[in-house]
């Protein structure tokens, strides 16, 4: 399925020292300019019909140029020969690939990365790379139905996920921030729940204007088939933390738990964004984790100064027994 999209700036990519040829940057071109998953003859099919001069080695050649250069990434989908998608921001994914018509599609999930961080932590493994493929019989050879969603750029439904988790959170954290500011019986630890819940709402603004700037770039975007799948952070990670809040909480708990989910928030959107390479999603995620950081630190200095204002108060009341019983 072809699909034009605008060329990276492919003298960032290039390794140092190396010469372009101009048949290299059309091998390289024709290859940008289709999605998907390309074995090395179907890209020298595609480069034939254009340019039948162009020979097959040259094109190897530049496979392998694109590989090294993070343009392309070879797949292996047990056929015996590998093929190549894009790399360069194309976020490493898993795939679903059918046994019938061969066709592959690209998903990724927050939940896998999770398990698989955890099985080889329990192990004391340190994973390189994970690849999870499934087999077995897509839409279109199950059904007859024609394939409706054509290949869109991984990127921009990355980005449209990023952003949809990036929203749950925040609204988990807004509904969080909320009922702690109505709950709470202290002024001071109120005061920081409302300040917090204020900037909840403004970054909620913020990410949903730039989810609508996205849907302006694809009109039939929130349609197309889920590429991030993030069940575990689905009801936003403030989720529980809010449930736990409505049974009722005192002020310094509620502390605790809003410390405990903005952690638990700034750790997971900046360990599963730093394991993307450059894309909006990335950027997304990591912005993301350095708010949840900020949120963190106003956190910390309420629950630092409600500590020392419950010492002082000790100590006053400890020294006004003393002297009362001094006097008695
Ligand atoms: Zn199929
Ligand atoms: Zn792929």
């Amino acid at each position: 399925m072809e699909h034009t999209h605008p060329s990276p700036d492919l003298d960032q990519v290039k390794p140092a020292g190396s010469r372009r040829s101009g048949k290299r940057e059309f091998i390289v071109n024709v290859f940008l300019r289709h999605e998907g998953h390309l074995s090395a003859d179907d890209l020298v099919e595609l480069i034939r019909r254009e340019d039948s001069r162009i020979s097959r080695a040259t094109v190897y050649r530049a496979l392998q140029w694109m590989e090294e250069a993070g343009i392309a990434r070879k797949v292996d989908f047990g056929e015996g020969r590998f093929r190549f998608e894009h790399s360069y921001r194309h976020p490493r994914h898993f795939h679903l690939i059918c046994k019938g018509c061969g066709r592959s599609s690209e998903f990724l999930s927050s939940d896998i990365e999770a398990l698989i961080e955890e099985v080889a932590a329990a192990r004391s493994f340190s994973a390189h790379q994970s690849v999870v493929q499934i087999y077995g019989t897509c839409e279109v050879c199950r059904t007859g139905r024609p394939e409706t969603a054509e290949a869109v750029r991984a990127e921009i439904l990355f980005a449209r996920d990023a952003l949809r988790i990036a929203i749950a959170t925040e609204r988990s954290g807004l509904e969080f921030y909320s009922r702690a500011a109505a709950a709470a019986r202290n002024p001071r630890g109120r005061a920081v729940f409302e300040r917090l819940a204020e900037e909840e709402r403004e970054h909620l603004a913020k990410l949903e204007a730039r989810y609508q700037r996205l849907l302006a770039q694809d009109p039939q975007l929130e349609s197309r088939p889920t590429f991030l799948f993030f069940k575990g952070a689905a009801n936003g990670l403030f989720a529980a933390g809010a449930e736990q809040v409505a049974r009722g909480v005192n002020d310094r708990q509620a502390l605790m738990l809003a410390v405990r989910c903005e952690r638990t928030s700034h750790r997971f959107f900046k360990r599963y964004g730093e394991q993307f390479e450059d894309t909006e999603g990335r950027r997304i995620f990591l912005e993301f984790a350095d708010e949840e950081r900020q949120h963190l630190e106003v956190l910390i200095r309420a629950c630092r100064t409600l500590t020392s204002r419950r010492r002082r108060g000790a100590r006053a009341r400890g020294g006004a027994a003393a002297r009362s019983r001094a006097q008695a």
